[in-house]
């Protein structure tokens, strides 16, 4: 069986190889990556299923099988809030957007040759393999390779990201392989969902009346001097607010009010295009890093790459330091993959859709998909219910209660 080439292999050992060898030799990833893969694919889902299904009562069904049951040895409420965030990001990525693209072909795993390019040959030892969310005709009546994404990272015109874009090959690989498979195209949709950076909190704890708590040193209720409970904290007096935890139903109202606020915080698409030399620097570099990867292999060669530019002191930096033998089974705080891409697994594998029109003449670079979005939602979360599935509103959060370990 030939070994598989993805852009994020290829950018991992240009990287650094010990990183590499890390992630893709011995199929290491830190838990906390393995978290965010888990949004990462389970939100592709949904969104799949909002594009071909054209609901987001749909969509939120998707959902459901990433998280069911709860594993075990597993924070009940951490995992109850990470699937209210993928719910909200899913309900507010439709209000954001309005109607779900048009697809004309299904969500696709692919695998292809690496090709040598002075010789045409193709490689006996590996292939090349992605995947995308499908294939779109634009309102402009172009034809996009769809591809989500779900960052951490800055969105605006102040970060990095797009600018990155222009450069990165996996953009580039997505374009050339969907034109080998026969697809007419004028450039790769790039939909990204940016992870919230604010977190659930704590709320007041409430007595039958409504009132907050406050206690003092000693556990007693504050009160006032009229017999009216107090309703704040004082340190230097030592009276505490009692507080709890917010439910996955209040995180998810939290998060669809700051949605509602700054979407542009949270979503933003991009057409980008490539020219035919940029494809064929992709092409002979792909020849290249699988050459050298092999080379590393066979000698066993796995290099740190130590800089300020280049050693980000990844997640891998425990191992690094240390002197980690892999005789002795997965390290505390990872786990180990049997599929080294997980990234690949998936619903990839249906029919293809029928495709295309002719491209634009003009280069699609940069074509900023409009919002939809006339009013900001804010308060209740109903409000995020598209006006065209009133009929399916929404629960007051986007997970219905029974569901709610409280
Ligand atoms: S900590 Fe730095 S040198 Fe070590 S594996 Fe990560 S990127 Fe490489």
């Amino acid at each position: 069986m030939k070994q598989i080439l993805t852009t994020n292999r290829m950018q991992s050992f240009k990287m650094c190889r010990r990183k590499h060898y890390f992630e893709y030799e011995l199929g290491l990833r830190q838990q906390v990556d393995a978290r965010s893969l888990r949004i990462t694919t389970a939100g592709r889902a949904a969104l799949h299923a909002l594009q071909h299904e054209r609901s987001l009562v749909a969509a939120l069904d998707a959902l459901r099988p990433f998280y069911e049951p709860c594993p075990p040895a597993t924070d009940r409420r951490e995992w109850d809030y990470e699937r209210e965030t993928v719910a909200c990001l899913i309900a507010g990525y439709r209000w954001r957007w309005g109607e779900p693209l048009t697809m004309i072909a299904r969500p696709k795993r692919f695998q292809l040759p690496v090709i040598n390019p002075k010789t045409g040959a193709a490689s006996t030892i590996w292939d090349t393999a992605g995947q995308w969310d499908g294939i779109a005709k634009m309102p402009n009546g172009q034809t996009v390779v769809v591809k989500h994404r779900f960052t951490a990272e800055d969105l605006s015109s102040e970060g990095s990201f797009w600018t990155r874009q222009q450069l990165d090959h996996r953009v580039t690989h997505l374009l050339d392989a969907g034109r080998q498979l026969g697809h007419t195209l004028d450039g790769v949709l790039l939909d990204v969902i940016r992870k919230p950076l604010i977190r659930p909190g704590t709320l007041p704890m409430l007595d039958e009346a409504g009132h907050k708590v406050v206690i003092d040193r000693s556990g007693h209720r504050v009160f006032n001097p009229n017999g009216q409970p107090r309703q704040t904290a004082h340190a230097a007096k030592g009276f505490t607010l009692q507080t709890r935890p917010m439910t996955p139903l209040e995180w998810g109202e939290k998060l669809l009010e700051d949605i509602g606020q700054r979407p542009e915080f949270y979503y933003a698409r991009q057409v980008i295009s490539r020219r035919d030399e940029e494809i064929a620097e992709m092409q002979s570099e792909a020849w290249e890093v699988q050459q050298t990867i092999r080379d590393a292999q066979n000698k066993q060669r796995w290099f740190k790459t130590v800089s300020r530019d280049t050693c980000s002191l990844c997640s891998f930096l425990t191992l690094c330091t240390s002197q980690f033998d892999p005789q002795q089974g997965t390290p505390r705080g990872f786990v180990r993959l049997d599929d080294v891409h997980p990234e690949l697994q998936g619903e990839f594998d249906r029919p293809k859709g029928s495709c295309c029109q002719p491209p634009s003449a003009t280069r699609p670079e940069d074509v900023i998909a409009t919002p939809v979005q006339t009013a900001r939602p804010t308060g209740h979360p109903e409000r995020f219910t598209p006006a065209n599935e009133a009929s399916q509103t929404l629960p007051t959060s986007t997970i219905p209660e029974d569901d709610i370990p409280f």
